[in-house]
């Protein structure tokens, strides 16, 4: 794995420390962020800062599907850069606040920070990297996700068109996203 395909991974593993779904949290004490740094052998630096690195992360990434703003604003902690002897700056991230970030930065350098995504069924969010070729996945890799959506989407029109109101907002969000979907899955058929 070269270092975008490794920094991609651990993003998407750090967002995924939160299971929305099953609504637990691998970070949610100490001891749980130990384990889980020391399963991957990662150095585990501040769980604060872990979790306030990926929160931040989590809300843009769900901002990003409904198309609105970010509800705060959120900074990345110091990157941890160095000089190498030839003058030269690199990252070299120590911890895994750090690692996080500087995956970030790689990813966003590269422009493949877009393909971060989180799935928009509102019980699942789990993220993933889309390494589709035009960036068009829209869904986790649990089939569920978009069939129910494509449900829901479905009763919601259903509702719509005998003048009642949507069940949700998060319907009509998921509803335009799923329509989205739909549209780039047409325009790849031609
Ligand atoms: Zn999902």
């Amino acid at each position: 794995m070269d270092t975008k395909a490794q920094g991609a991974a651990l993003v998407v593993d750090a967002l995924n420390s939160v299971d929305v779904d099953g609504g637990t949290d691998a970070w949610a004490n100490d001891l749980d962020y130990l384990a889980w740094c020391a399963s991957r052998d990662l150095e585990p630096g501040s769980r604060r800062d872990a979790m306030a690195l990926r929160d931040t992360l989590r809300e843009g990434l769900r901002a990003a599907l409904s198309g609105r703003a970010p509800a705060h604003a959120g900074a990345l902690p110091v990157l941890p850069v160095v000089r190498d002897t030839d003058g030269g700056l690199r990252l070299n991230p120590v911890d895994l606040p750090g690692a996080i970030a500087a995956a970030v930065v790689t990813l966003t350098i590269a422009g493949d920070w877009p393909r971060v995504k989180v799935c928009p069924a509102d019980d699942c969010l789990e993220a993933f990297f889309d390494g589709s070729r035009n960036r068009s996945r829209v869904w986790c890799a649990m089939a569920d996700c978009g069939n129910l959506a494509k449900t829901r989407t479905y009763r919601s029109r259903l509702h719509d068109s005998t003048g009642e109101r949507p069940e949700s907002l998060a319907h009509v969000i998921v509803g335009q996203t799923w329509a989205k979907g739909e549209v780039v899955a047409g325009d790849a058929s031609v």
